[in-house]
């Protein structure tokens, strides 16, 4: 703490993994002494830049920029970039720690980043959002490249960011350089099934884990929070399995819609209109909007924390347990406070953390760069299969792992955290003290 002072974010996703290896450097002492720790907690390079544009009323304006690559033992950096006013060291750090573990889960060939700013693109034209991009290009590009480093979207940043970025990055390098970013629409070297990935993985871990219990997701009450990329998909691929999705949140309130989710108004409302949730209620009199209390007062058999990092809370799992809820998986990055997975775990609750859960939108990365390295695009179908086999592998591992390393199989903290370790530490051993 006293080394990396102020960021809570990335101290409590650190001890969150930390905490949990101990059986891992019981069987495996040689990760213990060969500074592997402290390596894996030291990012390899973090940049922090400044960010100039200028406003649609010609003012000049500021934000910072950072680009965190933690670490490339398994492959080059990758990892999202998030545009929130929220955005600092601390935050970045959190996210590109987590993304380490959870890039070795998918089992390729990625090693773990994260970058972003604290620019807030809401109610920004699109002339702002491009000159924003362009300038945070024109400063980060010289630290990317399809083997060095490969960022991709998070909060904020969707395809009309990841276009703006590569035009960016071709017009300085003179580069068609397909693979620097993923997460591009699919008409110029996207991945079918990218926009949809990290919500439709996270219903896939979640279909897993409930068939360990003999049961799914049909006439299943389902919650899900945030309205994002993340959020919408969940709630897609939660229907398409029989669940019938009745809430959703953004950072404006809560919407309850008890005939289930109206995923086309939905859909227009925040990715075309890019409007406040209470939009759908207005034009869906049944539904309820509220801007008092969390989306996790309603009650629900399984519910998907999609938003951002600690918004489900002791108090929130406490609700969640009364009403019976069955499953959680986290569609989000930390979502869960570590108060709240304690409680889930002591209840009982099938739990399934952030880095295997959520962990299909960088698996689809991974397979868009496969594409982009082979001049090829495979269909929907195919991208679908193959992120359904990724999600049906990590939770695979989780349990062997848990089961193998704690024997508590239904631990998927443990068994994300010593799975995605040992496959770091390995690569980092192999590869000497650098
Ligand atoms: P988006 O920007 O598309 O959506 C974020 C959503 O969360 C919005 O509805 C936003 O509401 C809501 N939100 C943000 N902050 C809060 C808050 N404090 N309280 C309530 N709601 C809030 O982002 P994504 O869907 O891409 O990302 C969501 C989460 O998923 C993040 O944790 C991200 O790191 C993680 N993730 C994303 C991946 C991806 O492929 N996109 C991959 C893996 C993880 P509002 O519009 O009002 O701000």
């Amino acid at each position: 703490r006293r080394r990396n002072p102020g960021e809570a974010e990335f101290h409590q996703a650190a001890a969150e993994v930390l905490d949990s290896l101990a059986p891992a450097l019981d069987r495996h002492p040689e990760y213990a002494g060969s500074g592997i720790l402290e390596r894996l907690c030291e990012p390899e390079r973090q940049l922090i830049f400044r960010v100039p544009w200028v406003d649609d009323q010609g003012a000049v304006r500021v934000n910072r920029g950072f680009r965190v690559e933690f670490n490339s033992a398994l492959g080059p950096y990758k990892g999202g970039l998030r545009f929130h006013p929220s955005v600092d060291l601390g935050i970045v750090k959190f996210l590109g720690f987590e993304q380490i573990f959870k890039n070795a889960l998918t089992g390729m060939a990625i090693g773990g980043g994260k970058g972003g700013a604290d620019f807030d693109p809401k109610g920004r034209s699109d002339g702002e959002v491009m000159r924003f991009c362009q300038s945070f290009m024109t400063e980060l590009y010289r630290h990317l490249g399809e083997h060095t480093d490969v960022p991709a979207g998070d909060i904020g940043v969707g395809a009309r960011e990841i276009g703006y970025l590569f035009g960016q990055y071709k017009r300085i390098t003179n580069r068609y350089e397909s693979g620097v970013l993923t997460g591009k629409p699919v008409g110029w070297g996207g991945s079918h099934v990218r926009t949809e990935a990290t919500g439709y993985g996270a219903v896939f871990f979640a279909e897993e884990m409930l068939a360990t219990r003999g049961t799914g997701f049909d006439g299943r009450r389902v919650v899900v929070s945030g309205s994002g990329n993340v959020a919408v998909y969940a709630a897609e691929k939660a229907q398409a399995l029989g669940g019938r999705v009745i809430a959703c949140s953004d950072s404006s309130g809560y919407l309850v819609d008890e005939d289930g989710l109206d995923l086309d108004l939905l859909k227009d409302v925040k990715e075309v209109r890019r409007a406040r949730l209470s939009a759908y209620a207005e034009a869906k009199p049944a539904a309820r909007f509220s801007a008092r209390g969390t989306v996790y007062d309603v009650p629900c058999d399984i519910a998907l924390p999609c938003a951002t990092q600690n918004e489900l809370g002791r108090d929130d799992a406490v609700a969640l347990v009364k009403h019976g809820v069955v499953a959680v998986a986290e569609g989000a990055n930390m979502p869960c406070t570590p108060e709240a997975v304690k409680v889930f775990r002591e209840a009982g609750v099938l739990f399934g953390p952030g880095k295997a859960a959520n962990a299909g939108g960088v698996a689809t990365s991974g397979l868009e760069m496969q594409q982009n390295a082979a001049r090829d695009s495979w269909s929907f179908e195919t991208a679908e299969t193959r992120l359904a086999a990724v999600m049906r592998d990590v939770h695979r591992q989780c349990r062997e792992t848990a089961e193998a390393y704690g024997g508590d199989a239904e631990d998927y903290v443990t068994g994300a955290n010593v799975a995605g370790f040992l496959r770091v530490a390995r690569a980092m051993a192999d590869q000497g003290v650098i």
